[in-house]
């Protein structure tokens, strides 16, 4: 069966696909169709946060499938209730919608903010995103990606967009008028390289959005589930946002995303206003909550930011030795390293020798982990990583 055909002859050439066949995976480990063994620091582009097919999501899907997989959302099932109960125990008072991707996700904010504009602001709201972030491929998530590479060949975009340098306050300040609506920001970027901004900026921007009734959202769909060492990256500063959005890690895999929204805010979206087929289905909300269970009875946000002091005394380590290093950013389990080359060809070197990264944005080689990694596992990639770092500096 020679599958890279198959792809060729029949899957639409979206993604730049490399490397082997993959058949199976167990934890961080990876296997292809001849049997060679991958060690992946970037499982499922920070998707698989319990590594791949633990053994409790396994058992989950097998048993609650058998029992009831999809039911539409005019009926009840215990599941989404239980999961929303947990969401909302781990955040703050409010309530959760279900859906099935980042990009869904964030369109349900986006109607949110549009609702709440035209309620209290101006019957032409505007929202603001930030400059190289990443909310999604849909057309509304696209307009609020403001990159140019993804936005140029869709054009015409949402209007009442505005976009702001991420970190920069006072730019960020000078964007909003009375029509400001809601600002969207991730609370560190993701795609865009692993971009932070300090806790100062993040409760500045909270005071700002207070003071002139403009909404608060975060889209965690990356930094969500552990990822910076906190359940939800907003945690780490000390604030509430008035909602946010969860996806990659919320299924450990399998397919499912959330909007969180506080109570003050419930009523904006009421029957009939937001909805999604599969969204919040008794089997993804079955597998969410082992996600929750697990990362929970397995001490994973500790591990997270434990691995994390490991990961970064590395990175800086490669810093002072490669001049190829140019910066390392990074929390908890989510990092990156911008190289003064591109990165791709390291991605790439690497991958044949077994470890598999992420390379973004020409120049930065992104390292996610799954949360359940142990220290053996991650030294063993970082010293696969050095070894070709070395090869690259000449
Ligand atoms: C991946 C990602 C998305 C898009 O998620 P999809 O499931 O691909 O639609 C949105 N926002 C952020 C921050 C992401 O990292």
């Amino acid at each position: 069966m020679d599958v890279k055909r198959m792809f060729s002859d029949y899957v639409l050439n979206t993604y730049t696909r490399t490397g082997p066949v993959f058949v199976k995976g167990k934890g961080s480990f990876l296997w292809d169709d001849k049997g060679k063994k991958y060690l992946d620091l970037f499982p499922g582009w920070g998707v698989d946060v319990l590594g791949h097919s633990h053994p409790r999501l396994c058992k989950v899907l097998s048993e609650q499938g058998k029992k009831l997989i999809h039911i539409p959302n005019n009926l009840y099932h215990p599941n989404q209730a239980l999961l929303a109960r947990e969401i909302i125990k781990k955040s703050f008072k409010g309530k959760v919608f279900f859906a099935n991707s980042g990009a869904e996700a964030v369109e349900g904010a986006l109607k949110l903010a549009r609702i709440y504009g035209k309620k209290n602001k101006h019957k032409n709201p505007e929202i603001i995103c930030m400059r190289n972030s990443f909310h999604g491929r849909t057309m509304g998530t696209l307009s609020l990606t403001a990159q140019k590479k993804y936005q140029d060949p869709f054009k015409p975009l949402l209007t009442g967009v505005k976009t702001a340098k991420f970190g920069d306050f006072k730019d960020l300040k000078n964007k909003i008028t009375k029509k400001t609506a809601g600002i969207l920001l991730e609370p560190i970027q993701g795609e865009g390289g692993v971009n932070l901004a300090s806790k100062e900026y993040f409760q500045k921007v909270k005071d700002l959005c207070k003071k002139n009734k403009i909404m608060l959202i975060f889209d965690e769909v990356q930094t969500g589930m552990g990822r910076t060492g906190a359940i939800f990256c907003y945690q780490n500063y000390g604030i509430e946002p008035d909602a946010f959005t969860l996806s990659k890690g919320l299924g450990g895999g399998f397919p499912i995303s959330a909007l969180v929204i506080k109570d003050k805010h419930k009523g904006l979206l009421g029957p009939g206003m937001h909805a999604s087929t599969f969204g919040g289905s008794p089997l993804a909300t079955r597998v969410s909550l082992e996600v929750f269970k697990v990362i929970q009875q397995e001490q994973l946000l500790r591990n997270a930011k434990k691995q994390g002091k490991v990961l970064e005394e590395k990175l800086s380590e490669f810093k002072d030795i490669f001049g190829i290093v140019k910066d390392i950013r990074g929390k908890a389990l989510m990092w990156a390293m911008d190289l003064n080359i591109a990165s791709k060809p390291v991605f790439q070197e690497l991958f044949k020798k077994g470890v598999i990264l992420n390379s973004t944005q020409m120049t930065v080689l992104r390292i996610m982990p799954a949360l359940n990694i142990d220290t053996k596992t991650l030294t063993q990639g970082l010293n696969a990583l050095q070894k070709v770092l070395r090869k690259f500096q000449g």
